[in-house]
C-alpha cells in the first residue's frame, strides 16, 4: 500500500510506473493530507486508474465527542478490519492515541483489547493513515499539522508488531512527511524484553512507557499473562538500558485495581523497585472494562497512593482520564463498533 512508502520510496514507485516524477510528489501530497482517491483532482485519469490497486483505502466510519473534548474515531481497512483511536486536546496540542494492532494477544486480565484476540497486525502505513485522517478531520494538512503528540497506546502491543511499528515511527517523523518529532511520540509496552533493547539501538529517541501494574512478579502474573515470560527484574534492566542509549527518562504506568496492587505495603515496595530508576510514575484508577469483572480504585485512593509514592522519592502523578464516557479511555478500546454498542 502506497502509505508504507516514504517520499523517497514514492519516487522509485512512479519512476516503475513509467510516470513523470513530480507525480510521485503529488501522490505523496493527496495521501499525506488524508485524501481518498475520489478526492484526487490533479492526477489523469489513466494513472489513477493505475494506481489504483495501491492507494489506501482506509477510512473514517464513525466518530465519537465525549464531553471533556476528546474524540474516538473508528477507522476501517480494506478487509473490513476496524481499529478505534482517540484524540485528546489539550493546551499545547493534540495528542493521537493509535492502534498498532486489531485486537491484541497479550490477554491482560483488566484490558478490553484482547477480548477476542489477534486478528492481525496493522501495516506501517496503517498506523500512519489513523495519525493522517484524523489530522484531515481536525482541518490539518500535513505541512500545517494539527496534530503534535503521538501515544502508542490504542490496541494492540506495538513491540508484538516490531517491524511495521518501526517503520511507521520512521515514516511518522521523517522531515519530508508529516514531520512529528520523535520527542512527541510515546511507545507503551507490556514488557517484551528483547524488543525494548532492539529499540534502544534504532537511533529513535522517542520514550518508552512500561505498563508495570505491579510491584512484584507474582501480583503482576495474576493480571498480566507476559509476566510468567519475563520478570520484573529483566525488564527494569531492559529500561536502564534504554535510558544509557537515549538519555531519556522512562514511563511507568500503574493502573491501581482495587484489592490486587493498591496496598500501602505494594506502594512502598514499588518505591523500592524504582528508587534511582530515571523514571516517571503515571498512576490511572483502573477503567471498568464490563467482561473483565475487575474495580478501579477511587480518585482518592489514587491521590493517596501517589502521595506515598512522592514521599518516597519517585516523580509520580494520577492521569487524567479523559474521554471515558465514550469508552475511549485506557484501555476500553475494543470493536463495540461491530457489535452495535457504543
Ligand atoms: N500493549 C501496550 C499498549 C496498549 S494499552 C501496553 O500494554 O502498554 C495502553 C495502556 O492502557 C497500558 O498501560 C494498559 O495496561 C492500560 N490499560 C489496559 N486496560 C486498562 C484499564 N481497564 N484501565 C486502565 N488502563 C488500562
Amino acid at each position: 500500500m502506497l502509505s508504507d512508502l516514504s517520499f523517497e520510496e514514492m519516487k522509485d514507485y512512479v519512476v516503475e510506473k513509467g510516470v513523470p516524477l513530480f507525480r510521485g510528489s503529488q501522490i505523496f501530497d493527496a495521501i499525506y493530507n488524508g485524501k481518498e482517491l475520489n478526492e484526487i483532482t490533479n492526477l489523469p485519469k489513466s494513472l489513477l486508474e493505475q494506481i489504483m490497486g495501491d492507494y489506501p483505502k482506509y477510512k473514517i466510519v464513525k466518530r465519537y465527542e465525549s464531553k471533556d473534548g476528546t474524540k474516538k474515531y473508528i477507522i476501517e481497512f480494506h478487509d473490513g478490519e476496524v481499529v478505534e483511536c482517540v484524540l485528546m486536546s489539550y493546551k499545547y496540542g493534540n495528542t493521537i492515541c493509535v492502534s498498532t494492532q486489531v485486537g491484541c494477544r497479550m490477554g491482560c486480565k483488566f484490558c478490553a483489547s484482547g477480548l477476542n484476540g489477534l486478528k492481525r497486525n496493522l501495516t506501517a502505513g496503517e498506523i500512519l493513515g489513523q495519525v493522517l485522517l484524523v489530522n484531515k478531520d481536525l482541518g490539518g494538512t500535513y505541512k500545517n499539522r494539527k496534530i503534535t503528540n503521538i501515544v502508542l497506546m490504542g490496541s494492540g502491543e506495538p513491540l508484538d508488531n516490531y517491524d511495521n511499528v518501526i517503520r511507521f515511527l520512521r515514516l511518522v517523523t521523517d522531515g519530508k512527511g508529516i514531520n512529528i518529532s520523535d520527542r512527541n511520540i510515546s511507545l507503551s509496552t507490556c514488557g517484551l524484553v528483547p524488543e525494548i533493547y532492539r529499540l534502544a539501538e534504532e537511533g529513535l529517541n522517542i520514550t518508552l512507557t512500561i505498563s508495570l501494574h505491579a510491584p512484584n512478579d507474582e501480583i503482576r502474573q495474576r493480571t498480566m499473562p507476559i509476566a510468567n515470560r519475563y520478570s520484573i527484574k529483566e525488564i527494569l534492566a531492559a529500561c536502564r538500558n534504554y535510558i544509557n542509549k537515549t538519555k531519556r527518562r522512562v514511563a511507568i504506568e500503574y493502573t491501581l485495581i482495587k484489592g490486587v496492587n493498591d496496598s500501602k505495603v505494594c506502594a512502598e515496595e514499588l518505591i523500592g523497585l524504582l528508587k534511582g530508576l530515571l523514571c516517571h510514575v503515571n498512576v490511572i484508577p483502573l477503567n471498568y472494562v464490563k467482561e473483565r469483572g475487575l474495580a478501579g480504585s477511587t480518585r482518592k485512593e489514587s491521590y493517596q497512593f501517589v502521595g506515598l509514592l512522592e514521599r518516597g522519592g519517585l516523580s509520580a502523578t494520577v492521569r487524567r482520564t479523559m474521554g471515558e464516557d465514550i469508552a475511549g479511555a485506557c484501555g476500553q478500546l475494543r470493536n463495540s463498533y461491530l457489535g452495535g454498542e457504543a
